[in-house]
């Protein structure tokens, strides 16, 4: 088939006046869209949106456009639907994409108020008070007992290991391999001038990551990359994957052509081959099987770090999480169906999966009902866009939220969600050599720092509003939140009150 029906999604522009042909654009082009043949010229066929070319053009001489290409209007056959029919005609394949799925289905975030103070329980002004984001990750005791020893209280009960945050955000877990060294050095050295964590996701731990260790969480998935003795020392605390929001039920497949000498070391894998994590791990076929799993784990740590499991959101949520507390985790990470990815199938990425909001509010709802609240720290992932939305997750019942989309824009990503072929013009999810350099950790980090900074003190002023002084106040104050466009059901699974109740 030589001709293809699949009209390109965006237009490059170049405006032939202002340009001076200096060719910068076709430099940092990672999807080989700009060439010169005299002059400047597009191929808009292989353009994502990018915007590397328009940052970097010093003479703001291109533009990049939605292609207004017109498909006669139709609700059902919308033009992604008739595109995608085309691809695959052409292809025969499965369709792949990156990043969280974009489908127009409700975001209850945005359904969702948070209450605040007036009169009889007045407001806290966090400029003058002080405002408690610290959060300590680990299971806790339902009750403490303090002895008296010389005549000073001593804590008599024996606590599980706890990891100190000075904030209730982590980075989300993402691989060395889907994304690039820079990016992951960025995000370990963001974690610890934060006083938060990283999660190495299942690639395996770099070498150049060691002096950041005491924050960063290790992955251990079903295809076990990179993990020995060593890095489960290195780690804070490690985190069994048994799923990803977006891809529930789907392995990982990283493909050989992004696993170089440095992702091969890293993964303990020979260089070239590809790095497939089955869906399932082939020694947990039952919740004991877990257990054991997650012991293991903690004898070959000396029961020194809390030891996790993450979980993708989905319908019986809650009966998993409370099989999971019950398998002696420490930790719960549950990934809604807008998180991220490297690569997935699109039809995985937009069909399969719930929503976090109605996930967190199930599973704690049923960890509460059962008295087991306090053996495991939830952590929530899945498309937090703002500090707004890590507010109503912690209000409905989240200890801690994991970003991935939202720190990876933080350094320069435009979500054009073609992580999947290793292009990525931002030097974040790509492994050629030439476009990993564009990636300047300092600067990253820098913003990435920035980034948690300012939801941190977002969430403090929301705090205030809601006149209580510590973010471990909100969690589980579903009282504090009210619905707006929810039918019954909805508001009785998230637990809220519609607004004006
Ligand atoms: S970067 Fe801008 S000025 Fe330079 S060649 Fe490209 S369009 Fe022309
Ligand atoms: S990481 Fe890069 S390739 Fe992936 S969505 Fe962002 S800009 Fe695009």
């Amino acid at each position: 088939m030589t001709r293809t029906l699949i009209p390109p999604e965006f237009l490059v522009k170049i405006d032939h006046v202002r340009c001076r042909r200096c060719k910068r654009c076709i430099l940092n082009c990672g999807f080989g869209a700009l060439s010169f043949q005299d002059r400047i010229v597009a191929d808009s066929s292989r353009c994502v949106a990018c915007h590397r070319c328009v940052t970097f053009c010093p003479e703001g001489a291109i533009s990049v456009e939605r292609n207004p290409l017109c498909f006669k209007p139709n609700a059902h056959w919308t033009p992604e639907v008739i595109k995608a029919i085309y691809k695959q005609a052409e292809t025969g394949g499965v369709l792949l994409t990156g990043m969280g799925n974009d489908r127009p289905y409700i975001n209850y975030f945005d359904h969702l108020l948070l209450d605040a103070c007036q009169v009889t329980n007045p407001s806290i002004d966090p400029l003058r008070e002080p405002m408690e984001l610290r959060t300590y990750l680990g299971s806790k005791p339902n009750s403490v007992q303090v002895e008296t020893r010389d005549g000073e209280h001593v804590l008599a009960t024996r606590l599980s290991p706890q990891i100190t945050l000075e904030t209730p955000i982590i980075f989300a877990g993402m691989s060395f391999g889907s994304i690039s060294l820079p990016a992951h050095k960025a995000l370990a050295r963001a974690a610890h001038l934060s006083g938060t964590l990283m999660n190495t996701g299942e690639g395996g731990l770099h070498r150049e990551l060691y002096p950041y260790s005491s924050s960063i969480i290790v992955q251990v998935a079903s295809g076990r990359f990179g993990v020995n003795q060593e890095y489960l020392d290195r780690a804070a605390a490690i985190e069994i994957k048994i799923g990803q929001g977006a891809k529930p039920g789907i392995g990982g497949h990283l493909p050989g052509e992004k696993v170089n000498q440095e992702v091969s070391q890293t993964r303990m894998i020979p260089e070239g081959t590809d790095a497939l994590s089955p869906a399932p791990h082939h020694d947990i076929y039952s919740i004991e099987d877990l257990s054991q799993l997650i012991y293991a784990l903690k004898e070959a740590t000396r029961y020194t770090k809390p030891v996790g499991v993450k979980i993708s959101a989905v319908h019986n949520a809650a009966a998993i999480a409370s099989g999971i507390a019950r398998a002696g985790a420490d930790f719960i990470y549950i990934d809604g169906f807008r998180g991220g990815t490297g690569a997935a199938p699109t039809i995985i990425r937009d069909h399969v999966g719930i929503p976090i909001e109605m996930a967190i509010a199930a599973v704690d709802d049923r960890l509460r009902q059962e008295g087991i609240r306090n053996q495991v720290s939830l952590i929530a992932a899945g498309g937090f866009r703002h500090s707004g939305d890590v507010a109503k997750a912690i209000a409905l019942g989240a200890d801690i939220v994991a970003i991935g989309t939202a720190a990876l824009v933080a350094m320069g990503c435009r979500v054009c969600q073609k992580c999947y072929t290793g292009n990525c013009s931002w030097g974040i999810a790509t492994q050629r050599p030439e476009l990993v350099q564009r990636l300047d950790p300092e600067e990253a980090t820098e913003r990435l720092v920035n980034l948690l900074r300012g939801w941190s003190l977002e969430l403090k002023e929301i705090l205030g509003a809601l006149g209580v002084n510590a973010v471990e106040s909100l969690r589980g104050s579903r009282e504090r939140l009210r619905g707006i466009g929810l039918n019954q059901v909805e508001l009785e699974i998230l637990g809220v009150k519609p607004a004006g109740r």
